[in-house]
């Protein structure tokens, strides 16, 4: 069953990439791009944000990334690219990857319980919201697919619309309740985006 899964992952690749430049494309419009005052605060690890074209330095990636590695010790706070695993070719096995400054064995920059944050990429996120509040933006965060299992994306959206006055637009099929006064589209993420876009359009 090996190619029915790999054709759905695919699927799930495309139409999440294809959902998510819309997504750009809507920033875009609203000439956020151009104020630079467009950012993106994801629980997803896989990195899609990236291949969709968003700006990486725009991204805060709270609960880690698979495409980075970390020191498991750790001996230091750094994360490095995964990108360069080294395959044992005879046995047919990848090397387990290893810390350079200590030697440990490093492990997938993923958040686990215990772990701190991306300390880089807070810093960068705490610096965009005191940029929009010394500007005087008005702020609208535009939440896709939060759930309530794993809450950090829907906790963070909630405070920050509080404390910055902003607008907080929820966009969930099934756990669409939300704060009074914010607003709620009922839809999976790719239909409210597609239609949004094409009011705007
Ligand atoms: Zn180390």
């Amino acid at each position: 069953m090996v190619a029915p899964v790999r054709r759905w992952h695919q699927l799930y690749q495309t139409q999440m990439r294809f959902s998510l430049r819309r997504v750009q494309a809507w920033g875009l419009t609203l000439d956020c791009q151009i104020l630079g005052a467009m950012i993106v605060f994801t629980s997803n690890v896989d990195g899609h944000f990236q291949k969709a074209g968003f700006n990486k330095d725009k991204i805060i990636e709270c609960h880690g990334s698979i495409h980075y590695l970390q020191c498991s010790t750790p001996c230091r706070d750094d994360i490095w690219e995964a990108d360069q695993i080294e395959v044992d070719m005879q046995a047919f096995e990848a090397k387990a990857p290893h810390c350079q400054a200590c030697g440990a064995i490093a492990r997938p920059n993923i958040l686990m319980f215990g772990d701190g944050t991306n300390e880089k990429q807070t810093e960068k996120y705490h610096h965009w919201l005191h940029k929009l509040q010394e500007n005087r933006f008005k702020l609208a965060i535009v939440e896709i697919g939060a759930g309530q299992a794993v809450p950090t994306v829907r906790i963070e959206s909630e405070i920050i619309a509080e404390k910055y006055k902003g607008t907080l637009i929820r966009i969930n099929p099934r756990e669409y309740e939300i704060p009074d006064g914010q607003l709620s589209i009922p839809l999976g993420g790719a239909e409210a985006v597609k239609r949004v876009f094409e009011l705007l359009n």
